[in-house]
């Protein structure tokens, strides 16, 4: 029996209460692997990716503009991950040297890479230029001179994307909007931020994103141009630079359309307005990655297919309201391909009952790994579900906390969940929906080697990235 969100799809518990991934058994993979191990479905990763193609593909098809689906290369990257997408018809996004020397070993084609970061070395740049990535994501009025002056230097000229910050922040059922912004990526749209030219200089902070000046007269002569407008105007400016579109990411784990649809018509009157003072409008907006998926039983993750139809409605409708025609559209998602594609498999070690406040018992379950495989729950409160997945149980399930082996009391895998009451010593336990920012933010913490991943496919896995070992650990010390 198939066992639903937050599984994979290939995940199936038989009569006897084993769990099975793509037809391999858990102790099938925990003896050819060992435990702690990621879990990869491929069957479900490439039907994420094809899915998320295919939605985008057909609905912005409708209102007559094309897309492109950069699959966010941090939320988990290895060879076989990046072909896997290539081959589903996605483009690759990095977001440093590392993540872009996998894309290119895997094969998948410079001109189908994008290069982020907020703070890109000369070397990333370079090699990004040099391998013909199909775009720059450009993050400061410092890094459009860099890259202008390092294509210069090499007789090229640089295809890049200006990220800015529309003010519109999403995650979990709600989006927020705000004028101006604290944090460290892209240029702000509104009006009164310091820029190049108003460094320094205080500014009335209360300016709204749909007070910005609309036109070319007028209001501008009260306001400087936002950071965004100067960046654009910059990039255009420059001849070692094609300034291909507008980029803005709003948020993670989105499951509402609405900050999607409200940055875009922010993203689209920009636009028109860089239309206006220069005579060039450009060709492509990217709306970013954050597209939610299930962590938990019952919770329901983005459809792709609603999703792609609401926002290509909206963008078309936005369009037609700043009178232009639509761009080329592109967006970039990480988690909504890999996270549910992705378990861990850990074995049971230390079973602990610990009396708490209200009188109730919590049984602390102690796992081989925790937040070196899995920083989520540490970092960010993350949420997931576990099972245990090698055997059945008829016990009365228990309040239940997974917790690792690293020296921290905050090293929780799991926070609550129920789990049969006779849980114990060698128990396979599983957690669902790690695929995504599990392995690629993993560490060493405590000298823990980083697990596996381990793929499954048609009956049969294989190792994609093998178990570190402590001799590779001790190979990095030089004593
Ligand atoms: C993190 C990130 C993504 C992917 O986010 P997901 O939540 O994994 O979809 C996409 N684009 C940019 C610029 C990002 O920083």
């Amino acid at each position: 029996m198939t066992l639903g969100e937050p599984w994979s799809r290939g995940v199936s518990r038989d009569e006897s209460g084993v769990v099975a991934v793509a037809g391999v058994g858990v102790h099938d993979l925990a003896a050819q692997h060992g435990t702690p191990a990621y879990v990869l479905d491929e069957a479900d990763l490439r039907q994420r990716a094809a899915g998320y193609r295919r939605a985008f593909g057909s609905a912005f098809a409708e209102i007559g503009a094309g897309v492109d689906v950069y699959y966010a290369g941090k939320a988990f990257l290895s060879l076989a991950v990046a072909r896997w997408v290539h081959e589903e018809g996605l483009r690759v996004d990095t977001a440093t040297g590392g993540e872009l020397a996998i894309a290119l070993r895997a094969g998948v084609p410079g001109a189908h890479i994008g290069l982020h970061g907020n703070n890109k070395s000369d070397d990333e740049i370079v090699t990004a230029l040099e391998a013909g990535v199909g775009r720059i994501i450009v993050d400061s009025l410092v890094e459009i001179d860099r890259v202008a002056a390092l294509a210069g230097a090499r007789g090229l000229v640089a295809p890049v994307m200006v990220r800015v910050t529309t003010g519109v922040h999403a995650g979990g059922h709600e989006y927020i909007s705000t004028a101006h912004e604290d944090q460290k990526f892209g240029l702000s749209v509104a009006a009164g931020q310091p820029s190049a030219r108003s460094a320094g200089t205080t500014l009335p902070a209360d300016v709204a994103p749909d007070e910005r000046p609309a036109g070319r007269a007028g209001a501008r002569d009260a306001l400087p141009d936002s950071p965004a407008m100067t960046a654009l105007l910059r990039a255009v400016e420059r001849p070692e630079l094609h300034l291909l579109g507008i980029h803005s990411h709003i948020g993670s784990q989105i499951l509402d359309p609405t900050g999607f649809e409200v940055a875009a018509r922010v993203v689209l009157t920009l636009r028109a307005q860089l239309a206006e003072r220069t005579g060039v409008l450009v060709d492509e907006v990217d709306l970013g990655g954050g597209y939610g998926i299930a962590y938990l039983p019952g919770e329901v993750a983005l459809d792709p297919d609603r999703i792609a139809k609401d926002v290509a409605a909206s963008v078309a409708a936005s369009a037609a309201d700043v009178g232009t025609p639509l761009p080329r559209f592109s967006i970039e998602p990480g988690r909504a391909i890999v996270g549910p594609a992705g378990m861990t498999l850990y074995t049971v070690g230390t079973v602990k009952p610990v009396r708490i406040d209200d009188g109730r018992t919590r049984t602390y379950v102690s796992v081989d790994g925790g937040m070196s495989d899995n920083i989520r729950p540490a970092l960010y409160g993350a949420q997931y579900h576990a099972e245990i997945v090698g055997r059945r149980s008829d016990a009365e399930p228990v309040l239940a906390r997974v917790v690792g082996k690293h020296c921290e009391s905050g090293d929780i895998v799991v926070h609550e969940v129920q789990l049969p009451g006779d849980v114990r010593a060698g128990d396979l336990l599983a957690v669902a929906a790690t695929g995504a920012y599990g392995r690629s933010m993993a560490s060493n913490y405590n000298q823990v080697p980083r697990p596996p991943v381990v793929a499954v496919n048609a009956g049969a896995s294989r190792v994609l990235l093998r178990r570190e070992t402590v001799e590779d650990l001790l190979a990095l010390d030089q004593g």
